[in-house]
């Protein structure tokens, strides 16, 4: 059976009689008696419908999965489950901002943060050799849209003794898999491409590694930073259609891009298929599409992109990313992001590409 597949009947009933699509499990406590063993018996520790979701994530990757409230509250738990004893968490310099200002909270529980160019492999490696660290990557990074080599990466992190962990959320595991080139952790924010609708908060950690399994399980639990049953079914509806979704937005996205690279007000794109440099690691890492997020830099202000964004008719002034809808804002709006003042992410939903075009074409006029 193919990962589709598997990821599709995660759940699935054949039971002559009973519901073939599992229903949400509206219930904060479960029948119980006696000494606790592994049955269902309270909403903190269990429930149903992640039940369901984690198989339909693990399909995808080949790994357990350990569903959160949130991307941050699954980054926290694994931050936390691995910093112990380590010195350092080593993060990207452009990956996702809240990334780094977590980890910076973290340095007075006693973990340094320190940040690095992921593709500068040897800044890496002298980070990496400083003492213990965790090696927190993102590729493609938010909102610059660069890709590091996880091999290569997984590699010196292996060398060092470096546990790696990759946010895979841009991607998601339908494009790329971490865990297959020396991750110990995949992280995505299902808030995005994987449930795919913009219509709930929830985050996962994917890994094969037991020990590692069960801390954020035991984080979860006890820190409680948990998803409800009922945004869960909805990220096991959306991530059912996730490999067909987010084949066309990639086709999409590079179509934009590809389009952008040429318009005259555009001094330049970020793209995992249009950026010269990296696009053979590109093609190799993420061999079905390089995502629905892009990002282009305007030869203008930041007030003229602003005015830019809000001049469309079709894609929608909103953060975020990934849902079907096409969304878009100037990222240095928000405090603590260090992207360019002109930058514009956007993210392709599955509008026709045409429309989308013509969009780009009057809001940039
Ligand atoms: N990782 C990346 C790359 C993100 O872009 C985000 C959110 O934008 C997160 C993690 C955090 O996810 P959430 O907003 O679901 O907490």
């Amino acid at each position: 059976m193919r990962e589709e597949s598997a990821l599709i009947h995660a759940g699935t009933n054949r039971t002559p009689g009973e519901p073939v699509v599992a229903p949400p499990g509206l219930t904060s406590i479960f029948s119980s008696l006696g000494e606790p063993g592994n049955e269902l018996t309270y909403g903190r520790s269990g429930n149903p419908t992640w039940v369901v979701l984690e198989q339909a994530l693990g399909a995808l990757e080949q790994a357990d999965a350990v569903a959160f409230g949130s991307g941050q509250a699954a980054s926290m738990a694994l931050m936390l489950a691995l910093a112990r004893g380590k010195e350092r968490l080593v993060l990207p310099h452009d990956g996702y901002y809240n990334a780094r200002q977590l980890a910076d909270r973290l340095r007075p529980h006693g973990a340094e943060a320190s940040m690095v160019d992921l593709q500068d492999l040897a800044a890496v490696e002298r980070e990496l050799s400083r003492g213990p660290a965790v090696l927190w990557a993102e590729t493609p990074t938010n909102p610059l849209l660069r890709v590091a080599d996880l091999a290569a990466l997984g590699q010196l992190a292996a060398a060092a003794d470096a546990p790696m962990v990759v946010d895979n959320t841009v991607a998601t595991g339908a494009l790329q898999r971490p865990l297959e080139l020396g991750a110990v952790a995949s992280l995505c924010s299902l808030t995005k491409a994987a449930s795919g609708h913009a219509d709930l908060v929830m985050g996962a950690v994917l890994t094969r590694d037991p020990d590692l399994l069960g801390e954020l399980r035991t984080w979860r639990t006890i820190g409680g930073g948990i998803a409800g049953p009922m945004e869960s079914w909805l990220a096991v509806r959306g991530l059912k259609t996730l490999p067909l979704r987010i084949e066309r937005q990639s086709a999409t996205a590079l179509a934009i891009a590809s389009y952008l690279v040429t318009h005259p007000r555009v001094s330049a794109v970020h793209y995992p298929g249009t950026t010269e440099a990296t696009l053979p690691l590109a093609r190799a890492q993420m061999p079905r599409g390089f995502g629905p997020m892009l990002s282009f830099e305007l030869s203008g202000s930041g007030a003229e992109a602003d005015a830019v964004v809000a001049a469309a008719r079709l894609i929608v002034p909103a953060t975020s990313f990934g849902g079907v809808e096409s969304t878009w804002e100037r990222r240095a709006r928000w405090p603590g992001e260090s992207a360019p003042e002109s930058l514009i992410r956007l993210s392709a939903g599955l509008e026709p590409v045409e429309d989308l075009i013509a969009d780009l074409e009057q809001s940039l006029a």
